[in-house]
Order: C-alpha cells, then sequence, then structure tokens
C-alpha cells in the first residue's frame, strides 16, 4: 500500500517522522480537507487487518461505518474536526464480530491547521482497547452473572423482575415469578463431591435456559434455588404447563462424574396480577408456595393463593380484637357438670370458653378459638382461663363444693416449654390438686414424647389429664401405653349416634373396655337423651356430661344448679345388666 509523507505537517525532518510513525504502536492518519484518508502508518493496518485493504484515499465515513451503526457517522471525531469542532468525543470502533474475535478501537482526532489558523485537514489515532472492553465486559458479567452457571444473578434477576412488572402492567397479561429448588441435591454433594455439585448445577441451569423461552428469566439466586420469570402468560393453565415441562426437564436423569444422578424441582409461583405489586413481596410469597411444595412432598410446583393471605390479615385483625377482649374482660367461663350417674353425683365441672362480645352477642369458641389456634394469643387466653377457673374452683369450695375443675388446654399452649413452669407454679397454691387438663387426643398425637412425658410428671404432682375428643385421632394402642392420661372422653359424635349406629356403638364399647384395659377412667360427652344415658351406664361407662345432664351454666347459675342437683331415679338400672367396666374415681 502507498504511503504519503506528511513531513511538512510537523518541524520534524521527515525521516524521523517517517520513522516515529512506521514504529509507534497506535494507529496514525491523516486526512484531507474532503475528509479522505491520506496516510495511514502499519499500525493501523495492523489493526484493521482484513478490513483495512487498501484505506488510502477513501473517506471517513468507510472507516465510521466499519462499526458504528448508520445514521451515527455525525458524531465520527474525523468527520466533526473538519466541521470545525476542536475537540470533539473518541469514538470506539468494533472491528469484526463477537463470533470471529472482535477487536476494539477507541480513534480521536485533532484539526491540522496552517499558520493562519485555516483547517488543512485532520489528524486522527487509534489504540487497541480490546484488552480493556473485554476486561470491563467480565466485570460487568460477575457483577450480574453467576460465575458457576452464566445464569443471570440475583442483582440481575432484580432489574428483570422490575422490568417484567413493568411490562405485564403495559401489556395486561400475567406473570409468574417463581422460586425454584432443588431436592436432593445436599446428597449429591455430600456422596460424590462439590465438583460433581458443581457440574449437576450447571446442567440444571443448561436446561433451565433450553427450557424456557428467550424472553423469560432463569437466574441462580445461590446454593440450589434458582428463580424464573415467566412472562406474556394468557391463563394460569398455561402457566402450569410451562412449569411441568420445566419439572420433567429437571426430573430427567443427570450422568455426573459416571454416575446416574437423580434430582428433582419443589417450585413455588405467584402470578402478577392478582397478587401484590411489590417484588420482595411477590418474592416471599413464591417462597412460601415454594415451601409448602416441599411439604407436600417435593418433585411439585405450588401455586401462592392471595385469598388465604388476605385470610391471614383478617386474622391478625381478629387476633388484636382478641387481644383487646382480653383486656377489657369480654371473655367468660361457662361450666358443664360431670356427673357419675351411677352413683348420682356431681364429680366435676369443664369449664368452657365464651366471648360476650359488646356487639355481637355470646360467641361460642367454635367460632373464634380455631382462627387463633396457632396464634401467641390462644397461650395468652388460656392463662387467663386456667386463672379464671382457679377462682371460681376456690368460690365454689367456699360454698362448701369441692370439684374437680377442668380446662381445654391448646395444643400450642400445651408444647410450650413454659407450660411445665406455669403447672409447676400453680401447684404452689392451694386446690391445684384438684385440676385436670383437657388435651385434644389430636394435639397429644403431635408430639407424644413431650406431652406423654409432661403427663406423667405432673401427674406424680396430682393434676389429672384428660384425653379430650378420643376416638378422633386415630389413637394406636401403643400411643395410649405412652400417654398416661387419667381419663378418656369418648367424642361426642360417636356417643350422638350410638344408638341407631352400630360403627359408633362398637367404638363407643372399644373405648370403654380400652379404659378398661389400661385402668383409665372414661367419660361420654354430649350426652342427650335418657336413652343414651342408659345405654351407657349398661356399657359401664358412667360418668358423663351433656345437655341431657345439663348444658353449660354461666358461673351466677353454677351455684343454684349445684345445691338443686338431685340424681334423676331414671339412671337406676337393675345391677344384673351392668358390664364390666370403670367408674371415675375422684
Ligand atoms: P370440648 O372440650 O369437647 O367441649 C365440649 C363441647 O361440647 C362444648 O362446646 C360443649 O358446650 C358441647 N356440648 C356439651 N354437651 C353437649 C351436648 O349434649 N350436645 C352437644 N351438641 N354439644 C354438647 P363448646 O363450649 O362450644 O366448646 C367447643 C370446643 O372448644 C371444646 O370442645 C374445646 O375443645 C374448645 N374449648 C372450649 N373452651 C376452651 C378453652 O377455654 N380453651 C381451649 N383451648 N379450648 C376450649
Ligand atoms: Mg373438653
Ligand atoms: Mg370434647
Amino acid at each position: 500500500m502507498a504511503e504519503s509523507h506528511p513531513s511538512d505537517l510537523i518541524g520534524l525532518d521527515s525521516n524521523r517522522v517517517r520513522s516515529i510513525l512506521l514504529t509507534i504502536e497506535e494507529g496514525i492518519q491523516v486526512w484531507d480537507t474532503d475528509g479522505v484518508l491520506v496516510y495511514a502508518n502499519p499500525a493501523t493496518l495492523a489493526q484493521l487487518g482484513d478490513d483495512g485493504v487498501p484505506c488510502v484515499g477513501r473517506h471517513w465515513r468507510w472507516l465510521a461505518s466499519l462499526s458504528m451503526p448508520s445514521g451515527n457517522d455525525d458524531r465520527f471525531p474525523v468527520g466533526q474536526v473538519l466541521a470545525g469542532a476542536p475537540s470533539p468525543e473518541p469514538a470506539l470502533l468494533q472491528i469484526g464480530t463477537e463470533a470471529s474475535g472482535a477487536r476494539w478501537l477507541r480513534v480521536n482526532a485533532h484539526p491540522l491547521v496552517d499558520a493562519r489558523g485555516c483547517i488543512t485537514g485532520a489528524v486522527s489515532s487509534s489504540v487497541d482497547i480490546t484488552q480493556l472492553v473485554e476486561q470491563e465486559q467480565c466485570l460487568k458479567r460477575q457483577v450480574h452473572f453467576d460465575t458457576l452457571t452464566g445464569l443471570p444473578n440475583r442483582t440481575l434477576f432484580s432489574d428483570r423482575l422490575d422490568q417484567a412488572l413493568a411490562h405485564t402492567r403495559r401489556h395486561g397479561q400475567n406473570l409468574a415469578v417463581c422460586l425454584l429448588d432443588l431436592d436432593g441435591f445436599k446428597a449429591v454433594n455430600d456422596i460424590l463431591g462439590h465438583p460433581a455439585g458443581d457440574q449437576l448445577l450447571r446442567e440444571v441451569a443448561a436446561r433451565l435456559h433450553d427450557t424456557l423461552r428467550g424472553d423469560d428469566t432463569a437466574a441462580r439466586l445461590g446454593g440450589d434455588e434458582f428463580a424464573l420469570l415467566i412472562g406474556d402468560l394468557k391463563t394460569a393453565g398455561q402457566c402450569e404447563q410451562v412449569i411441568k415441562r420445566v419439572l420433567d426437564t429437571l426430573g430427567a436423569p443427570y450422568l455426573i462424574a459416571g454416575a446416574e444422578v437423580h434430582v428433582t424441582a419443589s417450585i413455588g409461583v405467584t402470578l402478577f396480577p392478582g397478587d401484590t405489586m411489590d417484588p420482595d413481596q411477590l418474592l416471599r410469597h413464591a417462597d412460601q408456595a415454594m415451601y409448602k411444595a416441599k411439604q407436600a412432598g417435593k418433585n411439585r410446583f405450588s401455586i401462592f393463593d392471595p385469598t388465604l393471605e388476605s385470610r391471614a390479615r383478617a386474622n391478625q385483625s381478629l387476633v388484636r380484637k382478641i387481644e383487646q377482649a382480653l383486656e377489657r374482660h369480654e371473655f367468660t367461663l361457662h361450666y358443664q357438670p360431670k356427673v357419675d350417674c351411677r352413683a348420682g353425683r356431681v364429680v366435676g365441672l369443664e369449664a368452657l370458653i365464651r366471648w360476650n362480645h359488646p356487639v355481637l352477642g355470646l360467641r361460642m369458641p367454635g367460632e373464634f378459638l380455631p382462627l387463633i389456634e396457632h396464634e401467641d394469643v390462644i397461650v395468652h387466653l388460656g392463662d387467663w382461663v386456667m386463672e379464671e377457673a382457679l377462682q371460681q374452683q376456690q368460690r365454689l369450695r367456699d360454698a362448701g363444693h369441692d370439684l374437680v375443675i377442668s380446662v381445654n388446654i391448646a395444643a400450642r399452649q400445651l408444647l410450650r416449654r413454659q407450660f411445665a413452669e406455669q403447672l409447676e407454679s400453680l401447684l404452689q397454691r392451694d386446690g391445684a390438686d384438684r385440676l385436670e387438663i383437657e388435651i385434644l387426643e389430636t394435639a397429644a398425637l403431635e408430639d407424644i414424647g413431650t406431652v406423654g412425658s409432661l403427663i406423667t410428671h405432673f401427674q406424680q404432682r396430682g393434676i389429672r389429664f384428660a384425653l379430650d375428643d378420643f376416638g378422633t385421632g386415630y389413637s394406636s394402642l401403643v400411643h395410649l401405653k405412652r400417654l398416661a392420661a387419667n381419663v378418656l372422653k369418648i367424642d361426642q359424635t360417636f356417643v350422638r349416634d350410638m344408638l341407631d349406629d352400630p360403627g359408633d356403638l362398637a367404638i363407643v364399647q372399644g373405648v370403654v373396655g380400652l379404659a378398661g384395659a389400661f385402668r383409665r377412667d372414661v367419660v361420654a360427652e354430649g350426652v342427650e337423651d335418657m336413652e343414651q344415658i342408659r345405654r351407657l351406664l349398661e356399657l359401664g361407662c358412667d360418668v358423663m356430661q351433656g345437655y341431657g345432664i345439663s348444658r353449660p351454666l354461666a358461673p351466677e347459675r353454677l351455684l343454684p344448679w349445684l345445691e338443686a342437683f338431685r340424681p334423676d331415679p331414671q339412671w337406676h338400672i337393675p345391677p344384673t345388666t351392668w358390664a364390666a367396666g370403670t367408674s371415675l374415681r375422684h
């Protein structure tokens, strides 16, 4: 290629200028006033490679067009200098494609002026900054991408989530925000080692990437946790199809370190709109749903239900109302007598809570207790019940009626560490040995070890324990052996239908027999009529509680009822028809 000799451009002799231009690593180009290249040093040709042949005689637009998007040529510094701009911004030229190994040049230009200050052309320099650009890109990747899998990381995922929410709002379709956790990943790490674990994560990432559409996002948030954004969904059904595809793809076997490895995924999904528009909350909801999917047995997905969430919020307001009601003394206990019908005497009272609501009137426990059974307030309520029941017991004792009082204890209160301490301090008080604690059979089965040792410990200290609603919790004989409760209370559903339903009669008979075999007392609850009473007496169940004997009584009606109590003569049945059973020993 011909070289020009711009020895007249600067005050150096042409040989020196020539050797400088030939040896420096920077590309140097000289342009005439029309913008035509009149000189390019060898470094320029090396920088431009195949694209630079031949280059002298070409217009600067050709150089600009090598990479600058068309229409942006005006920003090319040579053109700007020739147009009179004294020091334009340098331009960044990308030579070649990324696939063939792109090179990056930074091009700067300055005007050439004569003694009168007139522009006679331009000189430009080009520096190869490929290494710099690559370093910068690498840094950017590290900030936004997970180094192990190459997927977007948490930072980029947050950005994408914001964009996806904005896009979904504009276009009115659905967006699924999903959290995905691998099932069984820890075992792979533990058994095959960390490099195998890493390989598995890379393979999972590749499968996720291949399964989703280009516009969707799969990101790795850390460990074996991934997040997905699936957009432009018309229906929830469409979302389910995609998620099922992801589950199938990830569930197929992997070949890792020569071994066939099986892992699955649990996915939590929340759909926008429908759920909140707050990105953090969406992720929390997806996380809750994922937890559910894990609990339900893994290798599945669960979709967050915002109505359940709003119900939980409604519960929170109920919790506050109940706390207020406690402060305002709106709760009261009614007492239902337990009567030994064979002996014809009252043997105890069960305390049953009621909420004397200022607007809604008397509310039964079934209306509010189930809604707060997992909240701390049920423990506060339970503390109040225990205290109130013991005070009532003392008042009755003062009036000459020394009766066992039963209180119902919620599972949450029973399984608290402080419960034992609470009972311990109660025992320091007079009369606490006449206390009976009713535990739902189902609550006892929740943690049979803790409940079992609690019962054994406090029984020795004089507190009695009853398994409430017995028969509904599938207690096995083994359980019963470990739960040394004094009393089994036959659930009222069996008592209600025992006269018509042979199955229920068999259960009642069975519980009475079981109580006999394990030397426990037995109480029938929900006894409503004389026929039931007589049948229970025949079966050997003497102690009963139910509307047939007395409804639960408000405190002021309790003493008059006890004073007026007389055994019903119809309770008497000839001794020959008695079956072997147990009687309550109070
Ligand atoms: P539970 O302990 O099994 O109490 C017996 C329930 O049956 C009471 O309902 C009682 O009023 C009702 N009942 C008694 N006799 C009859 C009858 O002949 N027929 C019918 N149909 N029902 C009868 P209540 O008072 O509505 O209490 C429901 C449940 O709420 C109780 O069942 C108990 O599990 C729970 N509960 C009540 N008070 C408390 C409390 O202070 N703390 C806790 N944790 N739970 C309580
Ligand atoms: Mg009870
Ligand atoms: Mg019951």
